[in-house]
């Protein structure tokens, strides 16, 4: 089904004899292909066998929980900085996808959870084509990127790579919480300086220059060239380039 859900069932559970028992320390959980992967707000993830890699770190979480809101920009950056290791460059579309020749290579979907004892846990679900077969492609409708001529070896290679960084990140994350990305975000913002809108269900909330994100992992938007900027929270709310 989904590498998020599969996690999120393990942290509640407190380890009935047909259970498997509740998570302890940090997991990685790693699918071949997802059936029901998820988006934001109930919205599908897509994939199909061997043709993404598609996982989640689920990570008994040790920071403040109000900073938590920022996770996915960190997750971003680990993201675009390995990539680049691997000569693949890509940019980050606020709050949380990460883009390739302006179309959507992976997102990333955080969901937290408290288990039996109070310990807040993130489910940090990531998810990256690898090939897009032409019926996935039809059913999102508009253009996404992959990673096709990454050889099958560099793949596993990457999952490698790409969980030794979000440890990294993780755990600089809950020491020092978003400040150490910020400026690290801004430098691979996909919209900088362009005119975009952000939309609540389809209806235009505000329209300006995307700046970048704040301290606290606000996009910043001008709208008006004369007053300050206004910064918008992550809620459920999509963003969209003009
Ligand atoms: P949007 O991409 O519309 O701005 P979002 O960033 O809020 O929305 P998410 O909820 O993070 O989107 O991801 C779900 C959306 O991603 C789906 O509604 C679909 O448009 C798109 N999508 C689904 N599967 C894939 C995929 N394999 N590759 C690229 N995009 C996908």
């Amino acid at each position: 089904g989904s590498t998020n859900a599969d996690l999120l069932a393990r942290i509640g559970t407190v380890g009935a004899d047909s259970m498997p028992p509740a998570l302890t320390r940090p997991t990685l959980l790693v699918a071949e292909t997802q059936t029901a992967g998820r988006g934001r707000a109930g919205r599908a993830w897509l994939s199909a066998p061997s043709a993404a890699l598609t996982f989640s770190l689920a990570w008994p979480f040790e920071g403040p929980l109000q900073g938590l809101v920022g996770l996915p920009l960190a997750v971003g950056v680990a993201i675009a900085e390995t990539l680049a290791g691997f000569g693949v460059d890509v940019q980050l579309k606020w709050p949380n996808d990460i883009l390739r020749f302006g179309s959507k290579l992976a997102g990333v979907l955080i969901e937290t959870a408290s288990s039996a004892q109070g310990k807040v846990w993130a489910v940090i679900g990531i998810g990256i084509n690898i090939a897009i077969p032409d019926e996935i492609r039809q059913q999102i409708g508009r253009d996404i990127a992959n990673l096709q001529a990454l050889a099958a070896q560099d793949r596993d290679l990457l999952l490698g790579v790409l969980l030794s960084s979000l440890t990294h990140n993780m755990q600089q994350f809950e020491r020092d919480g978003l400040a150490v990305f910020v400026e690290r975000w801004n430098r691979l913002h996909a919209y900088a300086g362009q005119t975009v809108v952000i939309l609540d269900h389809g209806k235009v909330l505000h329209e300006g220059t995307a700046l970048g994100i704040d301290r606290i992992g606000r996009l910043l938007l001008q709208t008006d060239k004369d007053s300050t900027p206004i910064a918008i929270m992550a809620g459920d709310i999509s963003l969209r380039v003009k």
